[in-house]
Parts: C-alpha cells; structure tokens; sequence
C-alpha cells in the first residue's frame, strides 16, 4: 500500500513536470504568434511626395497588392490633371478653349468637370465662379509662383472692366461644345485639386479595393481607406495665424475628404496689406472677411469648391448654406473668430 502510494505521488510530480514544460512552451508560441500578428495587423505604408497644380502632393498608400505601383499611379494622375486644366500652358485643354474662337469642342472629361463647376458655381449663387479667368490674370494670381513675380495691384476702373469678362453665366455648356460668351475665360484652380484627389481615390480603389491610405495635396485630403484597414486617420486643422504645426481643431476620418483654403497659401504684401488668392466674384477684389475655410464632404470635388465659396460667403452664411449643400465647416474670420456648423461635432468623435 506504502509502495504504491509512494508511486503515485512520484506520477503526480511528474505530470505536473511535464504540464509546467507544456505550459511553457504554449506561452512562448503564444507570446511569438502575438508578435507576429502585431507586426502583421499593422501594415507598411508607401509614400512619396511630388509637386504638381502649384502644390506640394503627398501620397501615403499601403496594399497587400503592391502599394508603390498605386502611389506613382496617383502621382502620374495628378500631372496629367494638372497638364490638362492649367491656366498657364498653352497646350493646355483650358487654354486652348480660352484662346479659341468659340465653340470649342470638348472631351468627356472636361464636359464633367465643367458642367461639375458650373453647377457648384449656382449652387453657391456664383460665390465660387469657374469663369473668373481674366480678373485672376488680372491680378496675376495665376503667376504667383513664378520666379519673376512682380506685386501687382489694379485700379479700381481696371477691376470693373475685367469684372464684365467674368462670370459663369456666360459658360454655355451643350453636350459636347463649350461657348465662352462677351470674352470670359475659364479659370479651374479653385475646384481641379479636388478633382484630382478624387480620381486618385478611384484610381487606388480599382487597383486595389482593399488600399488605405490618403492624398495630401497641400491641405486638400482625401482618404483612401482607414488607418491600417480600420482605424481613423486624425486631422489637424491649420491656425491660420500660427507657426508652423499650430492647428485649431483635430478632426478624425474613416472616408471621405476635408479641404482647407487659407489666405496664407498664395498672398503677396503691399504697405502691410495682404492680397490673395481667393477673389470676391461681386467686388474683384481678395476677400478681406475670411481668412481660412475648412470643408469636410464626402468628395473633394464639392468640398474644394465650397471652401473657396465659404470663403466669400462668410462665416455665418456659410454655416447655413454648406450643411444643406452636403458639406460641413469650420470657418475663421478676419478677427479670427471661429464658427463651426452644426455636424461638425460628429467629426470630433471616434465612432
Ligand atoms: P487653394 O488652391 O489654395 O487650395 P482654393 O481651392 O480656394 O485655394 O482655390 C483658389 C484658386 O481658385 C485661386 O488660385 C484661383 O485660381 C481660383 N479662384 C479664386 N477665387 C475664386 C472664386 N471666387 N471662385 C472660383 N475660383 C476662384
Ligand atoms: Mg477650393
């Protein structure tokens, strides 16, 4: 009876010996396989930085297909963009229809993107106005970053002359012609970055539907998908006024865009004053009572153009008018007050 008894326990020892080596063993697969998942579950990101439509363009992409080939298809994009819709090459389509005889005869794309503008242009009641190619000249806004810049500021009765060459209601748009009335000129900088990012969100998405990742085009963001697959992408909104990184509010996005125009992007300085390049459509002047417009909307086409239209319309009418337009904002006046519509708050949460 001693005997096994003594047995027994020697059993007892010894499978516990054993289960503490298997124990062992399993926390380490354990503690290995969570490694392994952690650096799995956060995927690398390509990203590259290139200049085109007057601006810095950053790409960040990341793809289990192959991220690299999606940034430079994105950045080849935004060239071809900026090629096609500048103001200032003169082979250029935008060139060539504000130099020719009228009518001139269009391709799908510049049909989209013009009827796009002209109908943001009534929706703002003309506050953003893709016809303002000869007052932007005018002032010089479409050179300002050219080496041989020269601070120009027009006279009054210049102003109201150019003022009678402008104007969206003179862009007539008919299937695939396009008619420039009493001499106006197209001028798109205030919506083709928008248009750019969007077509590099849908170029990203046919190559992979999977890719994540974002287009930063000098403060105009498009997401391509969340953080690492799920997670939000965190914001800051620019002080207008502040050095540096100093930002005014931190918003988070899964999708979708947010867009800022600011009075200190392109801006020359006279005596103290400073003249932009955001221009009232009414007076021919830069706005004086804005000095950035932030949009968030669900594609950076509409929130490209309703931050330049923000920007004239004002802080308080803006905040009506945006929200019903699809968008939201948050605005900064010349005393640098703030006003944010009403959904922005929805933005500040992660859901
Ligand atoms: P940014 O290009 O700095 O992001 P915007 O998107 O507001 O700023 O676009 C400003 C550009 O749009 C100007 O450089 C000019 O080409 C054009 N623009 C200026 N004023 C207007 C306006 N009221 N409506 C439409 N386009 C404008
Ligand atoms: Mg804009």
């Amino acid at each position: 009876m001693r005997k096994m008894s003594n047995g027994s326990q020697n059993q007892t020892m010894k499978l516990s010996k054993n289960s503490w080596i298997l124990i062992l063993i399993f926390i380490v697969l354990l503690l290995f396989f969570s490694v392994l998942f952690f650096f799995r579950s956060k995927p690398e990101y390509v990203s590259k930085v290139e200049i085109a439509l007057g601006t810095t363009i950053k790409v960040v992409v990341s793809s289990e297909k192959d991220p690299g080939l999606i940034v430079d298809a994105i950045l080849r994009e935004f060239h071809r963009i900026d090629n096609k819709f500048s103001v200032t090459d003169p082979k250029s389509v935008i060139s060539r229809i504000n130099n020719s005889d009228n009518p001139f005869e269009i391709d799908e794309e510049t049909a989209f993107v013009i009827e796009r503008s002209l109908a943001l242009a009534r929706a703002t009641e003309g506050a953003f106005d893709p016809a303002l190619g000869n007052l932007i000249t005018l002032w010089g806004f479409d050179k300002i970053n050219d080496s041989a810049f020269e601070p120009y500021i027009p006279s009054d009765d210049e102003i109201e002359e150019v003022l009678k060459k402008c104007g969206y209601e003179n862009v007539i748009l008919e299937n695939d012609v396009v008619i420039l009335q009493n001499s106006v000129k197209l001028d798109l900088g205030g919506i083709v970055k928008g248009y750019a990012i969007d077509r590099g969100i849908s170029i990203a998405k046919e190559m992979d539907p999977d890719a994540n990742g974002y287009i930063d085009a000098g403060r105009d963001i498009g997401i391509i998908g969340p953080k690492f697959g799920g997670e939000y992408w965190s914001i800051a909104v620019k002080d207008p006024r502040g050095e540096g990184s100093e930002y005014i509010d931190l918003v988070y996005l899964k999708k979708g865009t947010i867009v800022t125009s600011g009075d200190y992007e392109r801006f020359f300085l006279v005596d103290g004053v400073r003249y932009h390049h955001i221009l009232n459509p009414k007076t021919g002047y830069p706005v004086r009572e804005t000095i950035s417009t932030t949009i968030i909307a669900p594609d950076a086409m509409d929130a490209d153009a309703f931050s330049t239209a923000a920007f004239v319309l004002g802080s308080e009418f803006s905040a009506v008018l945006i929200p019903v337009l699809g968008g939201q904002g948050l605005f900064v006046n010349a005393q640098n007050e703030q006003t944010r519509t009403e959904g922005w708050a929805f933005f500040k949460e992660k859901h």
